[in-house]
């Protein structure tokens, strides 16, 4: 797909061998990869049966008779909320720290597995009083409180699958979720804070009833920060007050391996979003599988913190139920990372010894915008492991992390996985695989993936084409919700029996995979193929450049045009020598065909809620066109200002 010779950045890669003390202490060893390669599903039915409790075993690992509908762990039951609570009380950790929970405001307060325990019981019962059975699909419009994480295990305890739509969503993108899932109930809170000040959310659950939704019988609300709200008599329900009102013992049913879990929206990053639907025993398995081999949890000696919003599917797999399902001990934090100043974050880490960081590129982007005096201030020498997700991480990024953050020492996993896919699938193994920066590397042991050509042919070594997944994994999505031909369209058409996952990709030298970005976003210029994470690296690359987002623009004589917008890092000038500065260095590092036909500089990039670069919306403004599908932007000012920006910059 495209035909640059070098390596995101020009470089040859350097590769970073794992540190002997690292790999001593690890959870995961080569030998996995063996084992799994042998006989891939007695791996995975060996995951199931180590890491989860069944409270019937499966009869079979998987039957894949009706694809690309797939059932894992045929015939076995299990609680899922029970695996990632209960079962931990039972074995004596019940005094194990579950949850540290920082406020925005600085309150804090932890909960102990047991403490957790008796919540979740609480609130199934609570949820059951209301009239929540089996089947029936529950809201959750929260904040990062440890409600969130309780409501979800309370939905999971009683077979209710949740759909958690994230808290800075519009009533309209609540509605609209809601209906889909016609949910009968809704947990919401008062308000949160942000940025120093109390907000509210309830306001938009009431909005979005107001206009439909008529699923709904009753709204479940947390008092978080105690701000003035309408109530509804007979709907509106406290949450303190009906678990209060709950018995604390709960009798956790067992449900089939492929009850539904969660039903879970995609992002948005390529359009409008889907809507995922996950279920219970496979899920579970490679989430915890994941959380142990490439988050090298281990629950006796870390504390470990994901700065993902349980609205994304890295809040569901990576802070509710992969980390909860080891017994591990984790830190939720509520607010913004420059709340009260810069260095929150790294206040947050020293505070409690966090000892595994997991969070995404545009944050570690940011912190590098904002400069090393922040993360300078604070003692980061607990962090051991570090963890990335969402976009590509550029080779530039990845060296800061581990530098500034990492303390030149911790290993960055890069984990290439989507909504769909539930887990972890492409990501070095820490203290086994020598890492490369910007290279999300190897499948992990027991998934199958492969680089296609348009033929859906395996390419060689050097070469680039489609990311598909050429064998059922556990934790796979089993439909679009209420739309099964939609999943097999979107998912299976492209490559007969393959998943095609919507991302470029390249296998270099050794074989290993780089993520190039979405094929929809692939440019061709004068023939040749170019990748926009390839070019954003090369922008990101030069010292001025803070971040880069690079999209293809019709041209009369080149078919595209390579259109860059950047952001310059504090304190640099744009002036013309700057533009031209950065043509030429992208001309270097990958080749002058590569070099953008025009470079804005803007303050923000459009990026969706979880912080993705919307190059789409770009693309549409590099080719003047009215702007697409916005609903999942954080800021729809941003692209006004960008169009603006974009009309002047071409008439001058
Ligand atoms: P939509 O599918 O609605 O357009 P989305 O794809 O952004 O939204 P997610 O499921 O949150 O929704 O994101 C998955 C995508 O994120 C992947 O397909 C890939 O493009 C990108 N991604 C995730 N992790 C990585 C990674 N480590 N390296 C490169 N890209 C990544
Ligand atoms: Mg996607």
């Amino acid at each position: 797909m495209t035909d640059t010779q070098s390596q995101p950045t020009g470089h040859a890669p350097q590769t970073v061998a794992p540190d002997p003390a690292f790999a001593a202490e690890a959870v995961a060893s080569a030998e996995l990869y063996e084992r799994a390669a042998a006989d891939r599903l007695g791996f995975w039915a060996e995951q199931a049966r180590t890491l989860l409790e069944w409270e019937q075993d499966f009869t079979e690992t998987l039957d894949w008779s009706g694809a690309p509908f797939a059932k894992w762990f045929v015939d076995g039951r299990l609680n899922v909320a029970h695996n990632c609570v209960d079962r931990h009380v039972e074995a004596g950790n019940g005094d194990r720290v579950a949850i540290h929970f920082e406020g925005e405001p600085g309150d804090a307060r932890s909960l102990t597995y047991a403490d957790l325990a008796r919540e979740v019981r609480q609130a199934a019962n609570a949820l059951t009083a209301l009239g929540v059975q089996a089947g029936d699909r529950v809201a959750i419009y929260l904040p990062m409180i440890p409600e969130a994480v309780v409501a979800m295990l309370a939905c999971a305890r009683i077979g209710a699958p949740h759909g958690v739509v994230f808290g800075g969503f519009s009533a309209d993108a609540l509605r609209s979720r809601i209906e889909d899932a016609e949910a009968k109930v809704v947990i919401t809170c008062d308000g949160s804070y942000r940025r120093g000040k109390p907000t509210t959310l309830k306001p938009a659950v009431d909005a979005a009833l107001a206009k439909g939704a008529s699923s709904v019988t009753n709204v479940l609300v947390v008092r978080r920060n105690g701000e003035q709200v309408d109530w509804t008599e007979g709907r509106d329900v406290w949450w303190h007050e009906a678990l209060a009102a709950a018995p604390e013992e709960h009798e956790a049913q067992a449900f089939d391996s492929e009850h539904p879990l969660f039903i879970l929206y995609t992002s948005g990053t390529t359009g409008k979003p889907k809507g995922i639907l996950h279920t219970s025993g496979g899920y579970l398995t490679q989430a915890a599988y994941t959380s142990r081999n490439v988050l090298d949890l281990k629950p006796e000696r870390d504390v470990y913190w994901c700065t993902a919003d349980v609205g994304w599917v890295t809040g569901h797999s990576y802070i509710t139920y992969g980390p909860l399902a080891l017994g591990a001990t984790q830190v939720v934090y509520e607010g913004t990372p420059d709340t009260p100043d810069k260095d929150r974050w790294w206040s947050i880490v020293a505070k409690y010894g966090v000892t595994v960081l997991y969070t995404a590129p545009t944050a570690i982007r940011t912190c590098m915008k904002w400069g090393e005096e922040y993360p300078g201030r604070h003692d980061l020498s607990s962090l051991r492991l570090l963890g990335s997700v969402g976009e590509n991480i550029n080779p530039e990024a990845w060296s800061w992390y581990r530098r500034v953050i990492g303390g030149g020492k911790a290993p960055i996993v890069d984990t290439w996985w989507q909504t769909e896919t539930g887990g972890h699938m492409i990501s070095p193994l820490p203290g086994v695989t020598a890492l490369k920066p910007g290279s999300a590397q190897q499948p992990v042991p027991g998934i199958v993936a492969e680089v296609v050509d348009d033929a859906g042919n395996p390419v060689g070594n050097g070469e680039a084409g489609y990311l598909v997944l050429t064998e059922p994994w556990p934790a796979m999505l089993r439909g679009l919700w209420g739309d099964p031909q939609r999943y097999a369209d979107t998912y299976w058409s492209r490559f007969p029996g393959m998943y095609f996952a919507g991302d470029g990709a390249k296998r270099d030298e050794d074989g290993d995979i780089w993520l190039l970005g979405r094929v929809d976003d692939v440019m061709n210029v004068s023939g040749h193929r170019l990748s926009t994470a390839e070019i954003e690296s090369a922008l990101v690359s030069h010292p001025k450049v803070a971040e880069a987002a690079v999209v293809g623009a019709t041209d009369e004589t080149t078919g595209q045009a390579v259109v860059a917008f950047v952001i310059l890092r504090g304190g640099e000038e744009e002036g013309p020598e700057t533009i031209i500065d950065l043509r030429n260095h992208v001309g270097q590092e990958i080749g002058p065909i590569a070099k953008p036909k025009s470079i804005m500089v803007v303050a923000e990039l459009p990026k969706t809620r979880s912080g993705k670069i919307m190059r789409r919306l770009l693309r549409d403004v590099a080719e003047n066109r009215a702007t697409g599908d916005v609903t999942t932007l954080t800021d729809a000012g941003v692209m006004d200002t960008i169009r603006a920006g974009m009309s002047k910059s071409t008439e001058d």
